[in-house]
């Protein structure tokens, strides 16, 4: 039986959280003496709300999730390290990741001392790429905490179906685990978002972030969205303003444009069109893989000496081609139109030099 309060690490079970001046007095007064902030107006002089209260009932409107099931952090890669602080015992619990995957669930594990299985993923004939479900339960021990998902997945571009999903989390749960479903790139495939389901499950955090698709990279906010449970469980143990003032103030003007996010997504998706529709011209690239984010991930001929020619171009793609199922192949990201019309023209002369 899945049983939260068994998965949560002792120290962390016995954990008294850090009460802030803001936690003590949460009124309203005139004279705030009580956090040893600067009396005078900066504009930033206050610390900021440590539950970004104001943020989560915005965002919760938009994604119709209840505040009480979000929980914002400094990137959505401070909540993967806390997500390993809260449930896994170094050294002796361990995590479950399904690569070619994103780099940070092992970095992560590897910070805090906890083993990682690897379960690769399957490429299929299509081609693409599935979950392993049969293996991802094998190799499920007493000590597994977290399985993490991405979908779509960095760096193979696809998203799972939501059946294969929910097989690993029906399975995840009747062994007492939590499953991690990054979904970092779901605004450029909205529709296979797992979020409209989370009320399915106990055992379930969705990330997402502000990162990709909202352009806002550096102002550093991702969020999970999970049961009240697991919230109440992060918040307790992030350091106290962990989402600052000036990005809670950005991230809420920009949710009021939201239209406008949407517009670049198109922008992207068209490009990513044009661009595949190119690359396929290309006699040294042999496989385009199938793609819900924005970029693409694709095999060539010798991954390499294309990504050095490029660089030598002042073109940086990603060479991918020494992460499991990714021989020979380099991942790009959708620029703007006169960005992959460069990148085109380069990788042509390319195709011209590898002939001589
Ligand atoms: C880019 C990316 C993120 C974003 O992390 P932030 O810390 O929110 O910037 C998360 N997961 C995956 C798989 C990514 O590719």
């Amino acid at each position: 039986m899945f049983e939260i309060n068994n998965l949560i690490r002792k120290n962390i079970k016995r954990l008294k959280p850090y009460s802030s001046a803001r936690d003590e007095f949460t009124g309203k007064a005139s004279v705030y003496l009580d956090a040893n902030e600067s009396p005078f107006d900066t504009g930033y002089n206050r610390y900021p709300d440590p539950y970004q209260n104001e943020l989560k009932r915005k965002i919760g409107m938009i994604k119709d999730i209840p505040v009480e099931n979000i929980f914002l952090g400094n990137g959505s890669d401070e909540i993967i390290d806390l997500l390993f602080r809260a449930f896994c015992e170094p050294k002796q619990d361990n995590v479950i990741i399904m690569p070619p995957t994103y780099g940070m669930y092992s970095v992560c594990a590897d910070i805090n001392d906890v083993p990682v299985k690897e379960v690769n993923l399957k490429r299929t004939p299509k081609p693409t790429f599935i979950l392993d479900t049969e293996n991802v339960e094998k190799h499920i021990d007493q000590n597994t905490k977290l399985i993490f998902i991405c979908s779509p997945n960095n760096p193979t571009g696809n998203a799972f179906q939501h059946n294969e999903i929910e097989e690993v989390i029906d399975i995840a749960y009747s062994k007492n685990c939590i499953v991690v479903v990054d979904e970092a790139y779901i605004d450029f495939c909205d529709e296979k978002s797992i979020l409209p389901k989370l009320n399915n499950f106990k055992n379930l955090i969705v990330l997402q972030t502000f990162s990709k698709a909202w352009g806002l990279a550096g102002i550093r906010l991702g969020m999970a969205f999970t049961t009240n449970n697991i919230v109440k469980l992060l918040s307790g143990i992030k350091i106290p303003y962990n989402v600052n003032q000036l990005t809670q103030q950005h991230a809420l003007l920009s949710l009021r444009k939201a239209n406008k996010k949407n517009e670049k997504v198109k922008q992207i998706l068209q490009q990513r069109n044009i661009l595949i529709d190119r690359l396929k011209q290309l006699n040294y690239v042999h496989t385009i893989f199938p793609t819900d984010a924005n970029f693409i991930l694709i095999q060539v001929d010798d991954a390499q000496k294309l990504y050095k020619y490029l660089i030598d171009k002042g073109i940086v793609i990603r060479d991918r081609s020494n992460v499991a199922l990714c021989t020979q192949c380099v991942r790009i990201t959708i620029g703007t139109d006169t960005e992959n019309t460069q990148l085109i023209d380069a990788m042509k002369t390319f195709q011209n030099i590898d002939k001589k």
